[in-house]
């Protein structure tokens, strides 16, 4: 096993171009999920630190909002080759502080690193429009200017992978940004904003505060300076924003929780099915809002696929992040372990079949981390917590169904609509069951739904606006509409 590094690093907060201790002088400690070490001790910003880096997102707008989109692309490209220089540096501060295997954490990076790029391409194709007027003395045109300087709000599940993701359209359209990090990882964060700088983002333009939430929270929300907040993170959180954001009617991206059903008709290819349901499941530990959170299986096919399933979960090796053998890490926290402790726990009380897994794992050096074994529930059925609750963790509840119908409305009986997966060979059930699902995004056969070219997102208590893709720059984007008389 790897040895655990054992320095503390101390990070300050990034105000309009400097790295600054906090008015408070104050930091607090993140700590190792593998271990329960301290390993970082971040500035416990407030809303005064908060105000200052409003202040210098405001200041430095103009210039860079009015900066061309070849300008800011030559700076955003220059940002993604430093994140590629720096690959193993930024994946083992994400997997150190939030505890993914190190290939996974590697692969977040260049997942990052892509929508930096492919949003400093985009940024040149902010098209206006010209539209025929009614009256020939008229002439109507629609320009497209930045939004204005923005707050964005990111959780630790993938705390590069979320800066960049609102980071670069955010600087590509031509705002300004106060990032406020998830207080467990600020690491990568930091190392993010480290490149940006050297990259040549001018002074002011991005702006780095870690502390209490809901301080710099409210800082961020009050302040009509700031125009649009883009949030990622928990349904709870995302109301209290957007409650806060609806006082000066700001521009708001919300991320949120899912509950994604993850369905296997008795025609899909079960190998297939079997191997993309551990690989989306286990992932982070299960700690994506996409994760398969209720599979579903045909009860024709039920005990053959829980053998397949059993024999590749089975397989995974637990362990910390930064071996390289590990596929699956500890949870983030000891409150996220608990919750996947109590939700087996009153599975199992009310029924439910362990098929594998259901206890921590005997992990020598690791006693104090947060780790849970993979585990499988079958016989899993609506009275369990598990069935209405958001696990976050590698817990794999299987329910069976007999009919499509029956399928879909289980499916949708949720108040959340992010991810939904559906594997079939049968080419009109897919039309039929991909349609049919109210989820802002479907897998079909597929599992991999976070690409930088499409829109990632959810419709109904999942949130709205979109992150990827054409969409994911918009959202960053207002309209003008001009009428002229000639
Ligand atoms: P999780 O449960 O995954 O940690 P949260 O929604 O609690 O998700 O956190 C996501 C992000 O929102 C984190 O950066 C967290 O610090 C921040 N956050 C939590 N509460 C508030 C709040 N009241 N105001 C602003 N930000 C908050």
């Amino acid at each position: 096993m790897t040895i655990v590094k054992s320095e503390v690093t101390t990070y300050q907060l990034y105000i309009n171009g400097e790295w600054v201790n906090p008015i408070s002088n104050d930091y607090f400690d993140v700590v190792s999920p593998a271990t329960g070490a301290v390993i970082a001790k971040a500035a416990h910003g407030d809303e005064q630190d908060t105000k200052l880096a409003i202040d210098a997102a405001a200041n430095s707008f103009p210039e860079w909002s009015r900066k061309t989109s070849k300008e800011r692309a030559t700076i955003l490209t220059r940002l993604y080759q430093l994140m590629l220089d720096n690959s193993d540096k930024l994946a083992e501060k994400i997997s150190e502080e939030m505890g993914k295997p190190i290939m996974q954490a590697r692969g977040e990076v260049l997942n990052a690193a892509d929508y930096v790029l492919w949003n400093a391409e985009e940024g040149k194709r902010v098209y206006g429009e010209i539209i025929p007027a009614a009256t020939s003395d008229r002439r109507l045109q629609v320009i497209q200017h930045a939004v204005g300087p923005v707050a964005a709000i990111t959780p630790w599940n993938f705390p590069l992978g979320m800066v960049a993701r609102k980071v670069a359209p955010a600087l590509a359209a031509g705002c300004t940004v106060v990032l406020k990090p998830a207080e467990q990882t600020p690491g990568s964060a930091i190392l993010f904003f480290q490149l940006a700088e050297e990259a040549g983002i001018p002074k002011g333009v991005i702006n780095l505060v870690t502390g209490t939430p809901d301080k710099i929270g409210d800082a961020l929300l009050t302040d009509k300076r700031i125009r649009k907040v883009t949030f990622t993170g928990s349904t709870n959180v995302g109301k209290i924003l957007l409650k806060k954001a609806a006082d000066q009617v700001k521009r708001v991206s919300m991320e949120l929780g899912g509950h994604a059903p993850f369905i296997v008709f008795e025609d899909a290819d079960l190998e297939h099915a079997a191997e993309q349901l551990a690989r989306n499941k286990f992932l982070n530990c299960g700690q994506t809002c996409i994760s398969a959170n209720r599979i579903y299986v045909q009860e024709s096919i039920k005990d053959q696929f829980l053998t397949l399933l059993k024999v590749k979960v089975d397989k995974l090796q637990v362990g910390y992040g930064l071996d390289v053998n590990t596929q699956v890490g500890p949870l983030v926290s000891a409150a996220g372990l608990k919750k996947v402790e109590d939700q087996v726990k009153d599975a199992v009380a009310k029924g439910a079949q362990v098929v594998t897994g259901g206890t921590k794992p005997d992990l020598k050096g690791y006693e104090e981390g947060f780790f849970y074994q993979p585990t499988i529930l079958a016989d899993v059925n609506e009275s369990m917590r598990i069935a209405n609750e958001e696990t976050f963790g590698p817990i794999a509840p299987i329910y069976t169904f007999e009919t499509e119908e029956e399928v879909i409305a289980k499916a949708n009986d949720t108040d959340f609509g992010l991810a939904a997966y559906c594997f079939t060979t049968n080419l009109s059930r897919s039309i039929r069951v991909s349609e049919s699902l109210e989820y802002g995004m479907v897998g079909l056969n597929d599992i991999v739904l976070a690409q930088v070219e499409g829109p990632f997102g959810g419709v109904k208590e999942s949130g709205m606006g979109r992150e990827g893709g054409p969409d994911g720059l918009a959202d960053f984007l207002e309209k003008k509409f001009i009428s002229t008389v000639f």
